[in-house]
């Protein structure tokens, strides 16, 4: 089949159905708190290619690579920071590969998380570092064969601003979507109104933005529902977390099951999302519920 591209899907879908937590299943695996989320596209690539497996039977028309932690000033923690280009190309290719697999439409995100640093003046990161870290992962994205840049979880204006700028510099056109994450009271962390954020969005020449993670379902509605209000002909992405985690039996358990994120997948729709999905304690069996929902 064809390549499929991202204006492609937007042609032929009213809604379109994302994946959902990448973490959530690599932990399910067997990584452990301090391993290189990202080394496991090259030290345990059938894991994370089973992992993308899962998502794609349970309808995913969109999959996220395994990068959300791919720049290299988080990769330091683990001083892979040198092997940044190495271990996003080798994502893209495993996810490239699960999706050319498949006969039907289905696309490639590059996920391009934070840095975790505060920007300059209040931390050390410049604006211009920034946009070259993540000039440098996208680059490799591309290189890997991803069909959209997917910047995600972000908190900060600034740190948006340099992600989608480094993302640019790699291909003038190619496809950028950008979300960030209203945890804090309908706010980001760093104060972020999702006003703010689609006056911000609405100046980078994006293919859809919206929310991402934070506190769960009714949160992320909120933010959807304003979004739209503000902009009613941008495509809108929701990636709810599957409600809030819990421990149980020293193990984090998230409290949304497939069937609250099935009405939630309906409600968000309605509220005016178009591209649907899920983030932390989601997995296929949520990805296939609101994907059933979704066509009710
Ligand atoms: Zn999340």
């Amino acid at each position: 089949m064809a390549k499929t591209t991202f204006a492609d899907l937007f042609e032929s879908e009213a809604v379109i159905l994302a994946d959902g937590g990448m973490g959530t299943m690599l932990m399910a695996a067997g990584l452990q708190p301090g391993d290189s989320p990202e080394l496991w596209n090259v030290e345990h690539a059938d894991e994370v290619r089973s992992i993308h497996r899962g998502y794609l039977a349970a309808g995913a028309q969109i999959i996220l690579t395994n990068t959300f932690g791919g720049n290299q000033r988080r990769l330091m923690h683990r001083q892979l920071e040198r092997r940044a280009v190495e271990l996003n190309q080798a994502a893209a290719v495993l996810a490239r590969a699960e999706v050319d697999a498949l006969d039907r439409r289905v696309v490639v995100g590059g996920s391009i998380g934070p840095t975790g640093v505060l920007m300059a003046p209040l931390g050390d990161l410049t604006y211009d570092e920034a946009a070259g870290i993540f000039e440098e992962q996208a680059g490799a994205l591309v290189a890997g064969g991803v069909d959209v840049l997917w910047v995600e979880t972000m908190s900060d204006l600034q740190e948006l601003r340099a992600a989608v700028e480094g993302c640019r510099k790699v291909a003038a056109d190619f496809p950028i979507v950008a979300t960030m994450t209203f945890d804090s009271h309908g706010h980001t962390s760093m104060g972020v109104a999702p006003e703010a954020a689609v006056e911000a969005f609405g100046t980078m020449e994006l293919l859809a933005f919206g929310g991402n993670c934070g506190n769960g379902p009714e949160e992320i509605e909120g933010v959807i529902e304003s979004m739209h209000t503000l902009a009613p002909e941008a495509v809108l992405i929701a990636k709810s977390n599957a409600g809030l985690p819990k421990m149980v039996d020293g193990q984090q358990v998230y409290d949304a099951t497939p069937e609250v994120m099935a009405e939630h997948a309906r409600r968000v729709r309605d509220l005016g999302a178009r591209i649907i999905g899920a983030c932390c304690g989601s997995t296929p069996a949520h990805i296939q519920a609101m994907g059933q929902a979704l066509k009710g």
